[in-house]
């Protein structure tokens, strides 16, 4: 019989926490296979942190993983999977948008389809505002556009995956993860998942625009070279405007046609023109340098301040399956 996982990250999410484990814990409970919780505390800075440790003082079943400082998303999700030793892993929010009710379903369509994993499509986005849903629609269409690999559409973090997959997952090497991204590129069996992205059950985003736009970042420069590609283009195109506009100047003056000596306007165009161009082309570079920089340091995604498993420190690393 497989057991299973569920690996919550959170971040200063007092407001939410306690209703999002008693909900949790009632699917657990229900469910015909051994569960375990896993809360990943990426360096929560409000009550988070001993509400979860009293959560597990309470139930053995819950593994703490407590980081140093706040880390991100993606590497608190990382680590869950790192340190998970079930044969199935569920990721969950802990906001209560993907409804912990839904995991029996989940889990009867995998053993339904044989799937190694399946991931939830948000066929509505009821609790997010407009411009987050015009956002998120338009990130997942344009990743889409720009990268090598196909992603299914609209499908966050909140999926599942097996033990294949998250052996796979763990040997990689990249320090920036775009976990769902990832998940998709190991392949096998994957399936959907259609439900109804609730609204957050208390607290506010944890997700602000800045690490929205990092997030969005990280996804493209990861998984596409075409931001590069598409500054070269730019620069070729630049040098044929260049190109055609001198000609175009010379030939005036020897022609009398144009009074270019006198376009005090055009100069300027095109100086804040070409200007332009070479920053952005050579910001695109810098970000891809800044990406490659970062993962020749290769320090460690995350640390790990405490680990709780089963209400004590464990003897060795990794949370029980
Ligand atoms: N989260 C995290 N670290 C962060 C930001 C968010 O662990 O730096 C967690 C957060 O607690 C939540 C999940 O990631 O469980 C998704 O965050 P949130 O619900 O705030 O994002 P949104 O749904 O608004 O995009
Ligand atoms: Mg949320």
């Amino acid at each position: 019989m497989s057991s299973l996982s569920i690996i919550i990250p959170c971040y200063n999410e007092e407001a939410v926490i306690m209703e999002s484990y008693r909900r949790t814990k009632a699917v657990a409970d229900r469910l015909d296979i051994p569960a375990t919780i896993i809360y990943v505390n990426d360096g929560s800075t409000d009550r988070t942190r001993e509400l979860l440790n009293g959560i597990a003082e309470a139930d053995k079943r819950v593994c703490l993983i407590h980081f140093s400082r706040n880390f991100g998303h993606q590497p608190a999700v990382t680590a869950g999977i790192h340190h998970c030793s079930s044969d199935l892993a569920i990721i969950m929010d802990a906001d209560l948008q993907d409804p912990p009710e839904l995991i029996p379903d989940i889990l009867a369509l995998r053993d339904r389809e044989q799937a190694n994993a399946v991931y939830c499509v948000r066929r509505s986005r009821e609790g997010d505002h407009a411009f987050k849903r015009a956002t998120a629609k338009a990130f997942y269409r344009v990743m889409n556009a720009m990268s090598e690999v196909q992603f299914p559409l609209d499908a966050g973090d909140f999926r599942l995956i097996d033990r294949k997959v998250m052996n796979e997952f763990g040997r990689l090497k990249e320090h920036g993860k775009y976990i769902r991204g990832l998940v998709s590129w190991v392949g096998f069996k994957q399936v959907p998942f259609y439900y109804k992205h609730e609204a957050r059950a208390a607290g506010t985003t944890k997700y602000p625009l800045s690490k929205m736009i990092r997030f969005a970042t990280l996804a493209l420069v990861y998984f596409s070279n075409k931001p590069l590609r598409l500054a070269m283009g730019l620069g070729f195109t630049a040098v044929v405007v260049g190109i055609v506009l001198a000609v175009w100047f010379s030939l005036g003056k020897i022609y009398g046609f144009s009074h270019a000596e006198s376009g005090w306007t055009s100069t300027i165009t095109i100086i804040t023109f070409f200007g332009g161009v070479q920053l952005l082309t050579v910001g695109v570079l810098g970000h891809y340098i800044g990406v490659l920089f970062d993962e020749v340091k290769a320090r460690p995604e995350y640390i790990i301040d405490e680990l709780v498993s089963a209400g004590e420190k464990p003897k060795r690393e990794g949370c029980p399956g």
